[in-house]
């Protein structure tokens, strides 16, 4: 590949804050997206690896959440500077691993520091609040206390940022953490982060790191499930796993926060300035080879837009660069692997087949997928029917943004939209009845702030990330009352 790894990239588990291999002593390789090469070995850990991190973050937590508030500031603060310092080594390791190019990569080391600056004030955050009481003399109390150990399950493609907020809004609110990686990402969404928290002063065990071979994430996913010790789980990935482990979490009565597939619309409307929407489209359909869980995966516009819209959007999608990842210019870089690069054909090649007619792309390049735009997709399409995650969109011609607004709540999906309009009024009365967790009027889908509540509804998942938020999520609140003088009881 054309630029130079320089990084070794052979990681190993992080358990007790020690770089540990796999107890079996196995590794798998670790490939480039883009070439193919071996970048690296990781440690193929299994249930036996994870009830070690298990048992280190149990025993890690009475002294990390016990830290003093200041000290468990200066943590993430070091974190953030850190993280900072090694940002050419992070975007090159992060187009090595995981196909992603210059400007996602800022875009992920940016959230990501941001995260860890806010994520340090969690620290000092009010512990709780008196609450008023009708038993005389009774001071009552709801006390918020961390958990204990916390499970997070990340995915790879924007490894850096959902591996970030899956750990690092349950460590400063004074939870440990057992971190698992995608098979795709061990480095950029799992160890790179021990390392960092690790030379940032985070103590032993506060956070572990569970890596594993492709197609053995069920061994280590069940261990944490089934652990007593686990006390949360928090789980980023696609609907499917998603429905697979909540499953399995209700039979062990143990709280996840989901958040999954998206099947994003935005909606372009007649007073849209023309210019305005087929960027935003651009961007937000094609922003790292459209593998980010908000891409717009449907447009919809007003007819009397829609020709030039279309002509416009399709000219531009025809145009994106596409190949290295690690040359800044390139808009589309590699699928991550050949697994969804079929999954792409296939279903662009389905949707073909049932009439849709294809405006540009629509043939793999491998490894990459180029900007594909489709219309006149029947509804009983795989591609209208389930999120594919890549650098295909449906364009759609409705009668009204109403019409729009209907077709994209009829889907079981409900994660991200975004409505561009000349009228931001009639924007926020559309985005009233959508049925998503995220709306943006006059913006594209793709955006992402530490302190926002980020998450879905519907089969997009449940609870929010955000770390205003994740004391809901990541703590618990003990009802505490205490007397001064004796109570008289009835009998
Ligand atoms: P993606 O399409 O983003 O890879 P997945 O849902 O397959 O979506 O993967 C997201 C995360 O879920 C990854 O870390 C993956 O290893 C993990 N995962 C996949 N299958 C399981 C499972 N059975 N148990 C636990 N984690 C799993």
């Amino acid at each position: 590949m054309a630029a130079a790894q320089p990084w070794t990239a052979n990681t190993t588990h992080f358990i007790a804050g020690t770089w540990t291999p796999a107890t079996t002593g196995r590794t798998y390789p670790n490939r480039s997206p883009w070439s193919g090469h071996i970048l690296g070995h990781a440690a193929a850990g299994d249930a036996e690896d994870t009830e070690r991190a298990i048992t280190a973050a149990h025993h890690a937590f009475p002294t990390w959440s016990r830290t003093r508030p200041a000290e468990r500031q200066r943590v993430f603060l070091n974190a953030a500077d850190l993280l900072e310092q090694r940002a050419t080594h992070v975007l090159a390791a992060l187009a090595a691993e995981t196909g992603c190019g210059h400007h996602f990569g800022t875009v992920q080391l940016d959230f990501a520091v941001k995260l860890l600056r806010q994520a340090a004030n969690l620290a000092y955050r009010p512990a709780g609040e008196l609450l008023p009481s009708d038993t005389d003399g009774t001071q009552a109390m709801a006390v918020r206390k961390p958990v204990g150990v916390v499970a997070a399950i990340a995915p790879w493609n924007a490894s850096l940022t959902l591996s970030g907020r899956a750990i690092t809004g349950p460590l400063a609110l004074g939870n440990t953490v057992v971190l698992k990686p995608s098979e795709e990402a061990p480095y950029t969404g799992g160890t790179l982060w021990a390392e960092i928290l690790h030379q940032a002063g985070l103590p032993a065990g506060a956070l572990n790191v569970i890596t594993h071979a492709p197609g053995e994430a069920g061994a280590v996913g069940d261990t944490l499930l089934a652990s007593p010790l686990v006390k949360r789980l928090n789980f980023t990935g696609s609907t499917p796993t998603g429905r697979r482990l909540a499953e399995k979490a209700g039979r062990h009565l143990k709280r996840v926060v989901l958040q999954l597939s998206g099947q994003n619309p935005l909606i372009v409307a007649a007073d849209a300035d023309l210019t305005h929407a087929v960027d935003a489209a651009v961007y937000g359909a094609f922003i790292h080879q459209g593998q980010v869980c908000m891409c717009a995966r449907r447009i919809y516009v007003e007819r009397p837009l829609a020709d030039a819209f279309t002509e416009r959007f399709a000219a531009r999608a025809a145009r994106l660069p596409t190949g290295d990842p690690a040359d800044p210019a390139t808009v589309i870089g590699p699928v991550i692997n050949e697994w969804a690069l079929a999954l792409l054909d296939r279903r662009v090649k389905e949707a073909v087949g049932l009439g849709a007619r294809v405006l540009a792309g629509g043939e793999p390049a491998p490894p990459c997928y180029p900007a594909t735009v489709l219309t006149d997709v029947p509804d009983e399409a795989e591609i209208a029917q389930s999120e594919t995650f890549g650098a295909v969109v449906v364009v759609e011609t409705v009668d009204s943004a109403e019409e729009a607004v209907a077709r994209a709540n009829h889907t079981d999906l409900g994660l991200a939209a975004s409505i561009i309009t000349g009228d931001s009024r009639r924007g926020l009365r559309l985005a009233a009845t959508l049925e998503a967790g995220i709306v943006h009027v006059n913006d594209q889908p793709v955006n992402d702030e530490p302190q926002m509540p980020f998450g879905g509804v519907k089969d997009s998942g449940w609870g929010r990330f955000g770390l205003g938020f994740a004391a809901e999520e990541f703590c618990e609140t003990q009802w505490v009352t205490v007397r001064d003088d004796p109570r008289t009881y009835p009998f």
